[in-house]
């Protein structure tokens, strides 16, 4: 279950949907950290609008009301937050979190030098601020394809992936339905020079992963990619929240 959000940390504060890991402890479900215990703080807000996205809720007002589905929350509070637990690994998501990069710069000051690590789970859009390529900070980043159903100049942007690449601290991560969708990231990867590359089932069901994981797993070893899951669709009766 997921900490109810209900402080507010006024117009400085971060725009939040959620928190969750340190009441009902969970693991990072997804990435080169997959399975690692894990804490997550999930910001509102996205630039895409995935046909596939499984949190609407950060950013599609038509159904969402913003003003009830996220909260500002301090920078003091988000700490304190993370200093709950003795879980190292801190995972920025959303929504896209590098919308609120700026603000986040002081949260991941005090987190590291807490002795903490954190992951932020990007859709690869935004040019990282190079105050957040700092040593413990990793970026595990999801271009999107042509499934996503969000147009090309939109999903990719090729200062923001050149940035990612260079940087040493990405990881590439492909949600992916079909064997001929590897060509596709095979294309980026080439364009961009991203590597290492994690294709990762699309699915919200484990029969679905199972079944997508099984048609793509011999063409994704044969490239010699990684293969990645969705713990917490596997893991987890009731995944949102874990
Ligand atoms: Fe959802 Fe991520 Fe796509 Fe944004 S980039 S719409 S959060 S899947």
């Amino acid at each position: 279950m997921s900490t109810p959000v209900q402080v507010t940390g006024g117009p400085t504060g971060l725009i939040v949907a959620e928190l969750f890991g340190v009441d009902q402890p969970t693991f990072q479900g997804e990435g080169p950290s997959c399975g690692c215990p894990a804490l997550f703080l999930r910001l509102s807000r996205c630039n895409l609008t995935c046909s596939w996205c499984d949190t609407k809720e950060t950013w599609d007002w038509l159904h969402f009301d913003p003003r009830v589905v996220s909260k500002r929350v301090s920078v003091a509070e988000l700490a304190a937050w993370a200093f709950s637990s003795p879980v190292d690994l801190v995972v920025i998501t959303g929504g896209e979190p590098l919308i609120q990069q700026k603000k986040l710069i002081p949260l991941v000051e005090e987190v590291l030098a807490a002795g903490k690590r954190i992951e932020f789970e990007t859709n690869g859009t935004y040019v990282p601020d190079p105050a957040l390529l700092v040593d413990s900070v990793r970026f595990n980043v999801s271009p999107k394809l042509a499934n996503s159903g969000v147009v090309e100049e939109h999903r990719i942007v090729p200062a923001a992936l050149e940035a990612f690449a260079a940087s040493g601290q990405a990881a590439f991560k492909f949600v992916t339905r079909t064997v001929a969708e590897l060509d596709e990231i095979g294309t980026l990867v080439d364009r961009y020079g991203l590597d290492p590359v994690y294709v990762m089932p699309e699915g919200t069901t484990p029969e679905a992963l199972i079944d997508t994981t099984r048609a793509l797993a011999d063409a994704v070893a044969a490239r010699r990619w990684h293969l990645t899951q969705r713990l917490h669709v596997l893991a987890f009766p009731n995944p949102r929240g874990r």
